[in-house]
């Protein structure tokens, strides 16, 4: 998915961190010509819970293996990806009921392009353009598992992988630190969707900011490193979670028609992947700061799916999502643009955005409404339902809000499909039942709360 010069986000799995499953195994790489061969075991699955596994349909499976037992398999089409049900012994009418130490070894070929073609590309693709290669969860690159009875799908991992390449290569996995060589171990031991970016390219690095691809000065890179620090430091201070990661950006690239993403950005949290090198056109070097206030809050909404997103994720919800991850990232990014740059500016952004006059005149699914509502609420999910927050802010404090985001990253292993989760929470950081009455009747309930402002 996509959004003109927004923001970019993702599907991913619901899954507490002491619970993800771990990846072992082997990627096989010959990025020239465009070959992929993976190798991996699951461990640290859930026992009781029973799964088919998804994968990129141009990858052709060569086997599952439990031990040294090659598994039957039904393969079925899943909206254009392979699902696989497993089952010990051909003929089984019962699938397999464990992953737990199940291989899987699959390999594919994908086209590589040197300049702008004419198929479409987004983040679901395999894209391999000018010697890099670029995945990302959508892709299903590495297997993703759907619990049969919850339907929910885990995409989230640790992994220890070594990257075997044909020739030497920079090689980059969510979650750990980029490096080059021909033979490369990547251990990541929190929980994150996938993507990789390998190939040759070279890396900018400053603190915890890399910059993958990219060719900007080193004072630009210095004002990109203190803007990531401050957001990060806004926000760990703020909800009182800390911002564990390093940021980084690799380079836009697109094998799509020339111009068909102008804008395009997306995020596999941490990982930012933008047109980087434009960012020197973004940035004062006098002010040492980002001088355009789009530029900035999209950075900032980026990063504030660390919490949004990959801790507190509602995936497997079919609208809900919108809210948990887009809406309350929004509205970090939003409180961030008012305190790290200014509150004419956070101001100005509500004007431009929020209170528009399409958006006073809209009417807008409730929050009990979002989850089965058949509008297209992409991009209410930014300028409309930050509204929500906004008004539990001006109706219970900023102090009363953070504490709010910080009880639902803090409760996520209890979170359920629906709009209950959240309820509770406001009742649970100690807001009373009649004033939770009186802000459901003003924005939860209400078809368009743009009259409270
Ligand atoms: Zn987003």
């Amino acid at each position: 998915m996509r959004i003109l010069f927004s923001i970019c986000c993702i599907f991913i799995s619901l899954l507490s961190f002491g619970q993800a499953p771990h990846l072992k195994g082997t990627i096989y790489l010959d990025i020239p010509k465009g070959l992929v061969t993976c190798e991996f075991k699951f461990t640290n699955t859930s026992m009781k819970d029973s799964y088919t596994v998804l994968l990129n349909s141009g990858f052709n499976l060569k086997y599952f293996k439990k031990d040294d037992t090659v598994l039957s398999t039904i393969t079925k089409d899943n909206s254009g990806l392979k699902e696989y049900d497993l089952y010990l012994r051909e003929g089984d009418s019962v699938a397999l009921k464990s992953i737990e130490g199940v291989s899987i070894f699959y390999t594919g070929a994908f086209p590589t392009y040197t300049t702008d073609s004419v198929t479409s590309d987004d983040m679901g693709v395999i894209a391999i353009k000018n010697n890099i290669l670029r995945a990302t969860v959508q892709s299903v690159f590495i297997p993703e598992l759907v619990d049969r009875i919850t339907k929910k799908h885990i995409t989230s991992y640790t992994y220890d992988i070594v990257v075997n390449c044909s020739r030497k290569e920079t090689v980059y996995l969510n979650g750990s630190a980029p490096q080059t060589g021909k033979v490369l171990h990547l251990v990541n031991t929190s929980p994150l969707d996938f993507l990789i970016y390998a190939g040759n390219y070279n890396i900018q690095h400053h603190d915890n900011l890399y910059l993958l691809n990219t060719n900007l000065e080193k004072q630009y890179i210095d004002v990109l490193a203190k803007t990531t620090e401050q957001i990060s430091r806004y926000y760990s201070k703020n909800i009182g979670i800390a911002y564990d990661a390093n940021v980084v950006f690799p380079q836009i690239f697109s094998i799509g028609p020339k111009n068909q993403y102008v804008k395009w950005a997306f995020t596999v949290t941490p990982t930012i992947v933008m047109d980087v090198n434009e960012l020197n056109t973004k940035i004062d070097l006098k002010s040492k700061a980002i001088s355009d206030p789009n530029t900035f809050r999209i950075i900032a909404h980026e990063m504030a799916h660390k919490y949004f997103m990959q801790q507190l994720n509602a995936i497997g919800t079919r609208n809900l999502w919108r809210f948990y991850h887009e809406t309350l990232a929004e509205y970090l990014a939003l409180k961030a643009v008012e305190n790290l740059l200014s509150e004419t500016i956070y101001q100005e952004q509500l004007t431009k955005y929020i209170f528009t006059e399409k958006n006073k005149k809209s009417i807008f699914p409730t929050f009990d409404e979002i989850e089965k509502s058949e509008k297209d609420l992409t991009n209410a999910s930014y300028n409309y339902y930050p509204l929500f927050i906004i008004g539990f802010e001006k109706m219970f404090g900023i102090d009363n809000t953070f504490k709010l985001l910080r009880q639902l990253v803090l409760d996520k292993d209890q979170f359920t499909f629906d709009t209950a989760y959240f309820k509770k929470r406001i009742l649970k950081i100690g807001i009373s039942e009649q004033d939770f009455e009186k802000y459901q009747v003003a924005y939860l309930n209400s078809p368009n709360c743009n009259i409270q402002f």
